[in-house]
């Protein structure tokens, strides 16, 4: 059986899907993956992504931070695709539990998912470091520079910064769905960036199914490999 009509099949007989993405999802909507350096990069940054996107970076160089994270980080314009359209559409029918993302972008909301595990945070959500106050993205996109607060403190981006802990409620909620899950499914992630990678290891079933352009160091493991885009796997196996 050709692996697209194997997924269709598992998904058809499951009630209990969970969904685990990553970058791959969103660069199909035109979201670049914030570590790829095009030619431009070293013109217009003095730092790797890594370090710009730490949290010590962002206490020392805010200015800078934010001229990146401006760049970089937001794509106001970008839509759903078909594939967060066909994991809304699982969700409604019933058959899938969660969505558990390292984006950051809040585009499977925007296709209509309800649960939805942000594990790196979301750049719709900004609080001020002094008051506390929230503000959504149009804040952010409407202050060059760094953006501040009424009170004058600085707003900080729920985004999890490299040397920052992730959120433990979304991780144990995510490690619970996972665990619980019949089928399984990773997409559009090299499975490289940890501590997010090591969830795949709370699997129990054996539907756990990998959709990615390139290998990864799981396939192995995995039950069903696909090499493809994931928009396209996915629509078609949810048709
Ligand atoms: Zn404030």
């Amino acid at each position: 059986m050709e692996a697209v009509e194997q997924l269709k099949q598992w998904i058809k007989e499951s009630e209990n899907i969970v969904f685990f993405g990553g970058a791959g999802v969103s660069t199909e909507s035109g979201i670049p993956d914030f570590r790829s350096q095009d030619g431009l990069y070293h013109q217009q940054y003095d730092y790797p992504p890594e370090q710009i996107l730490s949290h010590t970076f962002f206490m020392k160089k805010p200015e800078e931070f934010f001229r990146f994270y401006h760049n970089k980080m937001i794509a106001a314009d970008a839509k759903p695709n078909k594939a967060h359209l066909a994991l809304a559409k699982l969700e409604w029918e019933g058959k899938l539990k969660a969505v558990i993302t390292q984006n950051i972008d809040g585009l499977h909301q925007d296709a209509g998912s309800r649960e939805v595990l942000e594990l790196h945070g979301s750049v719709r959500r900004n609080h001020c470091m002094r008051c506390g106050k929230f503000y959504g993205l149009e804040t952010i996109q409407a202050q060059a520079g760094v953006p501040r607060c009424s009170c004058g403190g600085m707003i900080k981006p729920d985004v999890v910064l490299y040397e920052e802990g992730l959120d433990m409620d979304t991780l144990n909620k995510a490690v619970a769905y996972i665990s619980q899950a019949d089928v399984l499914i990773v997409g559009g992630t090299s499975l490289t960036v940890y501590p997010a990678a090591g969830l795949v290891d709370y699997y129990r079933g054996k539907k756990l199914v990998l959709i990615n352009r390139d290998a990864t160091p799981l396939d192995g493991s995995a039950d069903l490999v696909i090499n493809g885009k994931i928009g396209e796997v996915l629509s078609q196996a949810c048709g």
